[in-house]
Order: structure tokens, then sequence, then C-alpha cells
């Protein structure tokens, strides 16, 4: 009998993305394979899109499946949060597969993605001694989500799929988690001024994109006194305020920077003690910096190490010295942080999480095309849906 293959999109070039076909394996005994039903774009896709690849590549760490296959000892090497795993059972991942051994893992706990070792589903470490590789070529194949199959390796934490959760909610489980430790960042308390997140909070987020609104979504969620959005875009405002239920939006094109920093603390009674930036821009961490209330929280999700301003040095020195601020930024996540954003994905028919979902596509081929659009004021999520 002819062997079962399935297709995967494979990164050749730049905004280049070859269909490939691998025989689709059994699960080994400490593995799983499940059939892709959804996967979503990144804002990192777009950066692995754009950008030339040392090699073949897979992409796509934001999906989830239904295990078609599963190893004996499954149950046992692949942790899920929320109980045993069986054939049919619908899953969402952690992208992150960790060492476990590094000084990093052994000092913050498996799981932590800024392990030494790390390896990521959709990922682009091409070392070929490595047994745990994303080389397409090589066994297991299926090594990325934009693709019909997954192989599922030992020590990858999962979440079973309640039945009626439709995939594309689990499918924001990662973008969540992002927005979700953003938040938990902001309620470090660094000594006994700062109170971090509370119910007197005045919070801003910085963009109006899908992981901003998810931040802003969980603010309000949990009782924050005023939720505000900026961004150049009134569509892009007029959605976030709509999903996250913010109480003000505010379109800084336009303005001086003199202006959006008196309109921001007009609009906030004198400045946001929590700021959010969801914006990945070096102008908007300089300008909201100067927005934050003193003792307040900043906390940076973007890479902001490309075109500083120059005036940051002085910057820093002001807010550090004058201000008190508490500045911090989301790079690391962990399992438990993504199991908070499961809990919150949980209350999907309370919160309109579908609506972050604005450009679906059917196959591999409309990847490209569909990132094309991230640009776009109406896009905020695009996600392959397999029918
Ligand atoms: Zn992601
Ligand atoms: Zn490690």
């Amino acid at each position: 009998m002819a062997e079962k293959m399935g297709k995967i999109a494979v990164v050749t070039d730049v905004n280049t993305v070859e269909v490939r076909e691998y025989p689709v394996p059994d699960a080994a005994d400490d593995g799983l394979v499940i059939k892709i039903e959804t996967c979503s774009i990144c804002g990192s896709d777009k950066f692995n899109l754009t950008s030339k690849p040392a090699g073949p590549r897979p992409i796509g760490h934001e999906f989830v499946g239904r295990i078609v296959s599963i190893g004996a000892n499954a149950n046992q090497t692949i942790h899920c949060f929320n109980g045993q795993l069986a054939l049919g059972d619908r899953i969402v991942v952690y992208p992150h597969v960790t060492c476990g051994g590094c000084e990093i893992c052994l000092t913050y706990g498996n799981g932590n993605c800024i392990c030494q070792n790390d390896w990521m589903y959709g990922g682009k470490k091409l070392d070929p001694k490595k047994k745990l590789n994303s080389i397409p070529s090589e066994y297991p194949y299926f090594k990325g989500g934009f693709a019909e199959y997954v192989y599922i390796v030992p020590n990858t934490f999962v979440w079973k799929v309640p039945d009626d959760m439709p995939s594309t909610v689990a499918v924001l489980l990662d973008p969540c988690a992002v927005a979700m430790r953003a938040v938990e960042q902001t309620m470090t308390t660094i000594g006994a001024l700062d109170e971090g997140t509370s119910v007197t909070s005045r919070a801003l987020i910085i963009g109006a994109g899908p992981i901003g609104i998810m931040a802003g979504m969980i603010l309000r969620t949990m009782g924050v006194e005023q939720l505000l959005f900026t961004d150049f875009n009134d569509q892009k405002l007029g959605n976030a305020k709509e999903i996250s239920g913010a109480d003000d939006v505010v379109n800084l094109s336009g303005l001086t920077l003199e202006e959006k920093i008196a309109k921001v603390k007009d609009v906030t009674s004198g400045g946001p003690n929590i700021i959010i930036a969801a914006a990945n821009s070096p102008t908007a961490a300089y300008e909201g910096l100067q927005m934050i209330r003193p003792l307040g929280t900043y906390v940076e999700i973007g890479a902001i190490n490309k075109g500083a301003s120059p005036d940051g040095p002085v910057l820093a020195n002001n807010i550090l010295f004058k201000k008190n601020a508490h500045i911090t930024s989301v790079v690391a996540n962990t399992p438990t942080c993504f199991n908070r954003s499961f809990s919150m994905l949980k209350r999907w028919r309370q919160l309109p999480f579908q609506r972050l979902i604005t450009h679906e596509f059917n196959r591999l081929e409309d990847l490209v095309p569909t990132s094309m659009h991230m640009s776009d004021p109406d896009y905020l999520k695009g996600v392959l849906v397999w029918k």
C-alpha cells in the first residue's frame, strides 16, 4: 500500500513558500501526530516570511489539531495540563520545547522559552547534528503548523480543547499568552511604592493589534478603572474599543510629540500608571515612556532594539530618576502563563475572541498572500482553517 502523504508549507526564500509533501509518520512510543485544524499567522511569522532563511524551513507555531496517532507512552512524555490524551482529542500546544537541563531550565523550570537549547515548532534550527531540528526533509517531517499534520515530540506542553471551543478560539492561546505575560509584568511589585495593576489603574495600550487588544481584554476583565488605546487608525481603534470594551481611544496621527503626551495625560487625568506597548515601534516607546505617570509601570512587548532614539539615555535618565517608573519587557514566557491564557480563552462565549480572526484562508498557497494584508487597517489575525 502506498504511504500516506501530507502537505507542509516550507519557506525557501523571501516571501516564497513551497508546498511540499512528505510521508505522514505514525507516532513513536513517546510522540503524537495531530491533523491540523487551524494555524494562525504570528507577527513573527511575517518577519520570518520576509527574511531570507538559512535553508528551507517550516513555519507556524500557533496551531490546533486533532490526535490521529498516539504513542503508548505519550501520556508520560507529553505534558497535558487538563487530563489524559486520547486518539481523537483536539489539542493546542505551547510552541517551545526546552531541554530541561541547561542553567536557565534548572533555575527557572522546564518550559521557559529562553532555554539555551530551545526548539520551536515552525522554527529555524537547521543544525542536522541535533536530533530535534527543523529540517523539513528529515524525519518526522511535520515540524511547523502551516501543514496538514504536525508531529508532537516528547516534552511538549499541551492543552485539550473543550468540545465546544472553536479551533479558531483555541488557536489564539499563544498571542493571548503574550498579552497575559505583559499584564502579569504589571503586577510585579517592585518595592513598596508601586502597586501595579489594581482597580484604580489607568491603563494605556499603545497599538490596536491583536495582542494589544487581548491585553486590553485581560485588563478589563481584571477590573482596571480606565482602559485607553492609542493608534494611528480609526478603524483599528474602533475594533479595539468594541472587542476589548475600552473606555477611550485616541488617534495620535498628525499630533506633535508634545501634543500626544498632553492628550494622553488629559484623557487619563495625569498619565496612565500602566502602559503596555504593543506597537513594536521605537518611536512609540520613546513617546509612551514620556506619558507614564510617576511610579507607573511600562511594559514593552515589541523588540525595540532597532532604530532606538538618540535621546534614549537622556529620556531614561529623566524617567528612571524623576518618575521612578518600572520599565520591563516581555521575552520569556512559560507554560503556566499559557495555562492562564487558556483560562481566558475559556470565556470565549462572553469575550469576543473570534472577532480577532479577520482573514481566514484554506490553502497553504494562500499563506504569503494573506500575510501581505497584515498592515491593512481591517487586519487583526490571519488563520489557516482546513476545510
Ligand atoms: Zn506567536
Ligand atoms: Zn534548557
